[in-house]
């Protein structure tokens, strides 16, 4: 696991305690969380916390770190253990993900469950959660055993086994969606959008004694790669086709790019680093487009930082009931599956 963050109130109804996983079946060229692709631990660095003191490098029992313009990281040699974490003063090394039982797992987030209310609950994420089939089974049915809502985040991308397994226990499933077109969805994400879309199709409706499940889609827009209104046509020709009863509400999350300082701690360059953010008028003109292809108005809206006239986050057309309903507004969030923004 990657990490609980608490007081969500992004990844579902109400405050909600969100268990991100790590490891991912895709890679998005826009993902805001790239700590969470791989699914071993993953060292960062922090020079603002550094105070140079050199311990970190014979604390490390496979050489991995060496000084230059300041830690050096030989991630080929780091095997995670977790030795220089402990050893820094300054909190200046930290390791992404560690292992946890489903059991340890639920006695931590049962600890937050005085503030879920009656509509928030556990909110387990990713990377993607279904490569963890078994473990998010087991998680979800627990916590829903002690009455607390679940809600399952996934991209889709993985087998129906695993699929139908991780969502068992999930009174909600928040579904991404990223586009309609199988080559641009290869060439964006990595992955086949027919498995997306066929997975889709099992939660949404009912077969045998498995119910259709309640489900909320979200669509990252990026500018420049998945912007366009004809994408989002042709997302909600499908939605209308295949998801007309069970999808809840569909949220168009515009991009920003303030994970970029992420991707330089894990020594990695980031080709949307200085990409800009979305204008406000685009993303009322692709909920029209939406609208136009027969998606109901009051199942969708635009979140997220957009420039408008030099400022970010401007909220447009008054103010909107929280949750479905708006047209278009801005909650000057991130999109609802960034862990830090
Ligand atoms: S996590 Fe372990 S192996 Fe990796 S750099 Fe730190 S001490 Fe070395
Ligand atoms: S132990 Fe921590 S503070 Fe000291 S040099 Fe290493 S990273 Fe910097």
């Amino acid at each position: 696991m990657l990490e609980i963050q608490r007081m969500s109130t992004e990844d579902g109804p109400g405050l909600r305690s969100t268990l991100f996983l790590k490891g991912c079946s895709l890679r998005c060229r826009w993902c805001h969380n790239p700590e969470s692709i791989s699914p071993k631990p993953e060292l960062r660095w922090s020079g603002s916390r550094c105070l140079g003191c050199g311990e970190c490098l014979s604390a490390c029992p496979n050489r991995a770190l060496s000084l230059g313009a300041g830690i050096r990281i030989d991630r080929g040699s780091c095997d995670g253990c977790g030795e220089c974490e402990r050893t820094c003063p300054g909190g200046a090394l930290e390791l992404w993900g560690r292992s946890m039982t489903a059991e340890e797992a639920v006695a931590e987030l049962l600890r937050d469950r005085s503030f879920f209310g009656p509509d928030g609950g556990v909110t387990v994420s990713g990377g993607e959660a279904c490569l963890q089939a078994s473990f998010v089974q087991e998680t979800l049915g627990r916590l829903r055993s002690e009455g607390v809502g679940t809600a399952l985040d996934t991209c889709g991308m993985c087998t129906e086994f695993r699929l139908l397994r991780s969502a068992e226990h999930a009174d909600l499933v928040l579904y991404d969606i990223k586009d309609a077109d199988p080559d641009r969805h290869l060439r964006n994400t990595g992955g086949d959008l027919a498995v997306v879309l066929r997975n889709f199709r099992l939660l949404a409706r009912p077969s045998g004694d498995r119910a259709r499940k309640r489900i909320w889609v979200r669509t990252p827009v990026i500018p420049g790669l998945a912007d366009s209104p004809g994408m989002i046509e042709g997302i909600a020709r499908f939605l209308v086709e295949s998801g007309a009863e069970s999808v809840e509400r569909w949220e168009l999350c515009a991009f920003n790019n303030l994970c970029r300082e992420k991707y330089r701690q894990l020594g990695e360059e980031w080709e949307l680093a200085a990409s800009p953010l979305m204008d406000a008028d685009h993303m009322d003109r692709l909920v029209d487009a939406a609208i136009r292809a027969g998606w109901p108005a009051d199942r969708i809206r635009w979140t997220g930082m957009t420039a408008a006239g030099g400022t970010v986050g401007k909220e447009r057309l008054g103010s909107p009931e929280p949750g479905i309903g708006r047209r278009s507004w801005n909650e000057e969030a991130p999109c609802a599956r960034d862990r830090n923004g």
